[in-house]
């Protein structure tokens, strides 16, 4: 029970490595300085590793006999934001910075690294596996396009985000869903453009886009059951560049968030209906494109997590009733190959917010996070 010794002993080692990888963030897919640093570390433990994806890794570490593996997975990408912390590790690369804590994240996954190399007694294999370009870059699917469900026999894969607002040395546990789905919508309505002063010789886009902007916004409200979560938000218009002209096109575009992937096909379906309505109603043409980026970030083994979490934290710190997010996480895509538990770690209650200028990674939850690890592969290796 507690945060494991053999872990804590390590923390200042760490913590350097930690605000090493702080001051050298790296955007995307092109995690090439940290992988580097991530496998000179593996090298001094003695672990194994290939490369996966573009610029992603998975390390192999073999216990006694066994046929179950267990995978963690942890992201390094940062970034294109300026740091406005002050402390000596700042970022040294103007306009990027480690504001999602993805730095902590993979050093968590080193000091794991480290414990396992001299503690190899359990039953079966654990993977680790760091990932890049988890910040909209696809990283998630390129590792899974590179045949890692194939490569591996992965039976859980596990992982966790820092969280602001939760306390330090406090993890958060979803039974069910986490993090939100991510879709992305464009509308282009196209009508016949002419002068402003004869509209009955033209068919202005501009209803139709007014009609379409005001049912969107009634379908969180008026088609999702009040027991759901769902958002519409649209986030951007385009249309005409003359005063005295009608367009021919208007383009929308928006973002739909959803904790369920019944509300998020109810969602695309209603947003098909109110534009090909408007298109009928105005005799304009609506096209549609709706593109889903990320699917619902669901937890099957929450009841793992929980008591690995309870045995590295103490049942007090283990909170299993917050809200899930609505920020989207491509840890989502693993979720639909294998079972696992995605995690929250208290990154403190003052922390700024993730993608905030003054955001820091609690150096507290290295600790957390590995002694949470160690007892994931307690419970089942
Ligand atoms: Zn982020
Ligand atoms: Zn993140």
């Amino acid at each position: 029970m507690g945060l494991n010794p053999d872990v804590t002993a390590l923390l200042d080692e760490f913590k350097a490595i930690r605000h090493q990888i702080h001051k050298n963030p790296e955007i995307g897919l092109e995690t090439v300085e940290t992988l580097a640093l991530v496998k000179s570390k593996l090298d001094d433990y003695g672990i194994s590793y290939e490369n996966i994806g573009v610029n992603s890794l998975v390390a192999k570490i073999d216990g006694r006999e066994g046929d179950t593996t267990v995978a963690f997975r942890v992201d390094m990408d940062a970034l294109e934001m300026s740091e406005e912390n002050g402390f000596a590790y700042k970022s040294q690369v103007e306009g990027r910075m480690h504001a999602c804590g993805h730095d902590g994240h993979c050093t968590s996954l080193l000091a794991l690294a480290a414990y396992l190399s001299k503690n190899r007694d359990f039953n079966g294999t654990v993977l680790l596996l760091f990932q890049s370009g988890e910040e909209g870059y696809e990283g998630a699917l390129r590792v899974i396009e590179d045949s890692f469900f194939d490569k591996y026999k992965v039976d859980y894969l596990f992982g966790y985000h820092a969280w602001p607002g939760l306390a330090s040395g406090k993890i958060a546990v979803h039974k069910g869903a986490c993090m939100a789905s991510e879709d992305r919508f464009e509308i282009m309505v196209t009508g016949k453009s002419g002068h402003a002063s004869m509209p009955h010789v033209c068919n202005e886009p501009f209803a139709a886009v007014a009609d379409i902007i005001k049912g969107l916004q009634t379908i969180v409200g008026r088609k999702i059951p009040s027991h759901e979560r769902g958002v519409v938000s649209i986030t951007q218009v385009h249309g005409g560049s003359l005063r005295n002209g009608i367009p021919d096109n208007v383009m929308v575009q928006g973002n739909v968030r959803t904790c369920n992937e019944s509300v998020q096909d109810l969602i695309e379906e209603s947003i098909a209906q109110t534009v090909a309505g408007a298109a009928a109603i105005y005799g304009v043409k609506a096209e549609l494109d709706y593109v889903r980026k990320h699917p619902v970030l669901v937890n099957s083994v929450p009841e793992i997590a929980i008591k690995a979490a309870q045995k590295a934290v103490g049942a007090e710190n283990v909170v299993t009733d917050m809200e899930s997010s609505m920020a989207a996480e491509d840890y989502a895509f693993y979720m639909k190959h294998t079972k696992g538990c995605y995690v929250w770690i208290g990154n403190g209650v003052d922390s700024p917010p993730l993608h905030n200028s003054k955001f820091d990674f609690n150096d507290e939850i290295l600790a957390v996070a590995a002694s949470f690890f160690i007892e994931v592969i307690e419970e089942l290796l």
